[in-house]
């Protein structure tokens, strides 16, 4: 995974699949905003701890890896960073817990990545790609496992919105019927495209891995 050519070349052959998806998760995307979702409620450090500790294992489980070392988890009151990973740390903002738990698992999968999968860690959009699996992959746990869909909504957000950004950077005459699938993140989709002239690292790795099923 490498420059903007590469990507072009590896992603321009699977144009109409990408449509596809766009289709299938914008869909989903409509019909969960018809939903009254119920996204939960905002916890304590205390609480946090105990809910990573429980995504910590639900995503070990998942990649079947247990590291070494262990992650910190902590809010990010006060500073203006968003949700990261950086120095074994998983830093979130106080989000309601239907949000939260897939956030956790894609920052923890960041430290799973830097503990023992080295060559997706060192690759910006393999990184993101391979998190964004994770993340989708307990937001459909928990999703059933409370029969609540509220768990979907920010994983399918920021599926339409990458999924778009790429197809409207591989395509020149983009499809006015799929430009109906909007998403809260597009804007910041938009932003990076502009500015990197390519999609970014997530929407480029998401689209990847989407793509590989
Ligand atoms: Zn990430």
């Amino acid at each position: 995974m490498g420059g903007a050519k590469q990507w072009r070349s590896m992603l321009s052959p699977r144009l109409s699949d990408i449509e596809e998806m766009l289709v299938e998760k914008g869909t989903l995307l409509e019909r969960l905003r018809r939903k009254d979702l119920d996204f939960g409620k905002t916890y304590r450090y205390n609480d946090l701890l105990a809910i990573f500790e429980d995504v910590c294992g639900d995503v070990e489980e998942h990649l079947g890896r247990t590291p070494k070392e262990q992650c910190e988890c902590e809010y990010n009151d006060g500073c203006p960073m968003p949700n990261i990973y950086s120095d074994r740390t998983v830093i979130v903002e106080r989000l309601p817990r239907a949000v939260l738990i897939p956030t956790l698992a894609h920052e923890y999968t960041h430290h799973i990545q830097y503990e023992s999968m080295h060559r997706v860690f060192n690759n910006p959009a393999n990184r993101e790609g391979h998190a964004r699996t994770v993340e989708r992959h307990i937001a459909q746990k928990y999703a059933r496992r409370e029969r609540n869909p509220a768990f979907l909504y920010q994983v399918t957000r920021e599926d339409v919105a990458e999924l778009k950004s790429v197809y409207l950077w591989l395509c020149d005459n983009p499809n006015p019927a799929l430009m109906r699938f909007r998403s809260a993140l597009d804007v910041i989709e938009n932003n990076a495209r502009k500015e990197r002239k390519m999609p970014s690292d997530h929407a480029l790795g998401n689209t990847f891995y989407i793509l590989k099923g």
